[in-house]
């Protein structure tokens, strides 16, 4: 038997999940359901080679050539405990070419640049970010536990020890008020850093999370679907075209999955996507926002002029909107909660 996390990004699913810690040392984050209720710990290097050796009789050395260390922060651990695990995963695994990890942005900050290195000649590869927002008025609002400045540090360390950076914004996030400032200072943060990957995830919110909470005491207000595609565009818009791919087509609650490419390569043609979707009737975009979030993804948004699709969703819309003002809306909302992972407590609040 061998430990395994709750949570993996999702360019690692094929990866071996290695558990060097459990859960989130932070877990304050008021949108994040993925470890409330549990407590953090880091596990000794014994406990994971044990794990190692386990998966490696279970899976047969041989055909992995990818790891995931897991949970949140798994960069917390001391730098010669986290050598001493990479060197024996790659013994263990030897046609493993390819190593990552979650870590905050803190953490990063706090590991040296030389740290960072001896960990890349140890086998890691690439460092995943939770990024969310570059605005500080955001990142307090969300209870993220970081500055914009620690973000920036943060991932330069990792940029300058030659580490692949994939960094993770969350639109939507900042709500309606925030909007603006939230997709301004994103960009700004992300033109400092100049990560490897912009990875877009972007906000539902959890029915048990805080944010429901000030939702109804009047202090978050959500944003829809289409909002929210003027926020996406506003950040793309500030971006520098610099070689970094900027993807949302890994993550099934981005609307415009077809929004993806390296900056310098793509972005005219990425706003003009984001344009397109903007330009279309209001009942159009919700006859695709409807199919998208029905699990219809990766329908051009071309299906709008199809006059068979519009007959048998528009009727659909009708009926919602039927129902309130908002029906509209939160049925999309609940929808989109569906895809959320649950939280692994009933006291979230
Ligand atoms: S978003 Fe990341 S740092 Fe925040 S609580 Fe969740 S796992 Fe922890």
């Amino acid at each position: 038997m061998y430990e395994q996390g709750v949570i993996r990004p999702p360019s690692e699913a094929t990866s071996l999940l290695v558990r060097v810690s459990r859960n989130c040392p932070w877990n304050q984050c008021v949108f994040c359901p993925a470890y409330k209720g549990t407590k953090f710990s880091k596990r000794t290097v014994d406990e994971v080679k044990k794990d190692i050796d386990t998966m490696a009789v279970e899976y047969g050395a041989v055909r992995v050539t990818s790891a995931f260390l897991q949970d949140a922060d798994s960069l917390l651990l001391p730098t010669g405990d986290l050598i001493a695990i990479l060197e024996y995963l790659r013994e263990k695994f030897p046609k493993i070419d390819r190593i990552t990890t979650y870590a905050r942005a803190r953490t990063l900050k706090r590991k040296s640049v030389d740290e960072l290195r001896l960990l890349r000649a140890a086998g890691l590869t690439r460092v995943h970010a939770g990024l969310e927002s570059g605005s500080e008025t955001v990142l307090k609002l969300i209870k993220k536990g970081l500055t914009p400045e620690e973000i920036v540090t943060g991932g330069r360390h990792v940029m300058d020890a030659g580490l692949e950076l994939s960094e993770y914004v969350m639109p939507g996030i900042g709500g309606r008020a925030l909007s603006q400032e939230h997709a301004i200072e994103t960009a700004k943060v992300l033109n400092m850093i100049r990560p490897h990957f912009i990875r877009i995830r972007t906000f539902a919110m959890h029915p048990k999370s805080p944010m429901q909470r000030m939702v109804e005491e009047g202090t978050f207000v959500p944003m829809n679907d289409e909002e929210t595609i003027g926020e996406i565009r506003l950040l793309v818009d500030h971006l520098d075209k610099m070689h970094s791919y900027f993807s949302c087509n890994d993550f099934s609650l981005n609307l415009l999955m077809q929004v993806d490419g390296f900056l310098d390569e793509k972005k005219d043609l990425m706003l003009r996507e984001l344009d397109a979707f903007l330009a279309l009737s209001e009942r159009q975009k919700q006859v695709y926002i409807l199919l998208q979030r029905s699990g219809y993804y990766h329908y051009p948004l071309s299906v709008v002029n199809d006059q068979a699709v519009m007959n048998q969703v528009v009727p659909e819309i009708e009926r919602l909107e039927k129902e309130g003002k908002d029906g509209f809306d939160r049925y999309i909302d609940v929808l989109k909660s569906y895809q959320l992972p649950q939280p692994q407590t009933d006291d979230w609040q």
